[in-house]
């Protein structure tokens, strides 16, 4: 059985003063509903607060795992204003989004690029959430599988099997990201489940069994319950919803 993973995706928001207000809040609301069993939830603050949100969450074990939004494939070196996986794991970060799609639109994240951030992350013991999805015109041009399965190609072939095993995707179809417009429950299942085919066929049936994939794209506590129930769903990577500690904790709980 895969342990469900929960992910809020703060994005650029929250300064470390709201970051702390918000952790706060979420001690507060997960102590006295604590995480289910089987069940697992990771913060993605902006880099700026995650040196005060690890204080808290170790100080005052709030049942969060550290993570991060993003970081550069290199350890070291002349690249200003980037952060390293090797700092990100100092901080006591377990998981770092690798290729979301803001990034690949927005920053020129290719696959190539998005290939070399989840080797830094790997290359430090962490967890990659690696982001995949399609835009509109893909899905209504019938190449959403396609455009899938080049984004998982490029980013997990020639990998050994338990590390692809102990890594995370998580399918975001663009056009449902911060739209309100949520796949349907059947929808995420189909290409969930055809993730794990493509898995399977990169790195074995071990890694395909064990790999566990999130749904993101206007996930809400109204509609958390229903895309947790698909068999293949294993989790959500949040957005603005998880911006409300209180909608967050309710899809923790969904
Ligand atoms: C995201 O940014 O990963 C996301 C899923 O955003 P939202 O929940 O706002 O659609």
């Amino acid at each position: 059985m895969r342990n469900l993973l929960i992910s809020a995706n703060w994005k650029m928001n929250n300064n470390h003063f709201e970051s702390i207000e918000a952790v706060t809040k979420l001690s507060a609301l997960l102590r006295a509903a604590p995480v289910p069993a089987g069940r697992e939830a990771s913060l993605h603050p902006p880099f700026t607060s995650l040196r005060s949100v690890q204080t808290m969450v170790e100080s005052e074990a709030v049942p969060l795992a550290l993570g991060a939004q993003t970081c550069h494939w290199e350890d070291r070196g002349a690249y200003t204003g980037e952060v390293s996986a090797e700092f990100l794991a100092k901080l006591g970060v377990r998981y770092v989004i690798c290729g979301h799609s803001e990034r690949r639109a927005g920053c020129g994240e290719t696959d190539v690029i998005v290939r070399a951030k989840v080797d830094a992350v790997l290359r430090q013991r962490m967890t990659p959430i690696l982001c995949v999805g399609e835009t509109s015109s893909e899905r209504e041009g019938g190449e959403a599988q396609a455009r899938v399965r080049s984004q998982l190609e490029a980013a997990l072939s020639e990998r050994p099997g338990d590390v692809v095993g102990s890594m995370v995707i998580a399918y975001e179809p663009i056009w449902a990201i911060g739209t309100g417009v949520n796949a349907t429950p059947a929808d995420a299942q189909e290409m969930c489940h055809s993730i794990r085919s493509v898995v399977l066929e990169l790195a074995g049936g071990a890694a395909a069994e064990s790999l566990r994939v999130q749904y993101g794209g206007s996930a809400t506590p109204t509609n958390a319950a229903e895309l947790l129930a698909e068999e293949d769903v294993d989790g959500l990577l949040v957005g603005g919803a998880s911006l409300d500690p209180e909608k967050f904790v309710s899809m923790v709980h969904a």
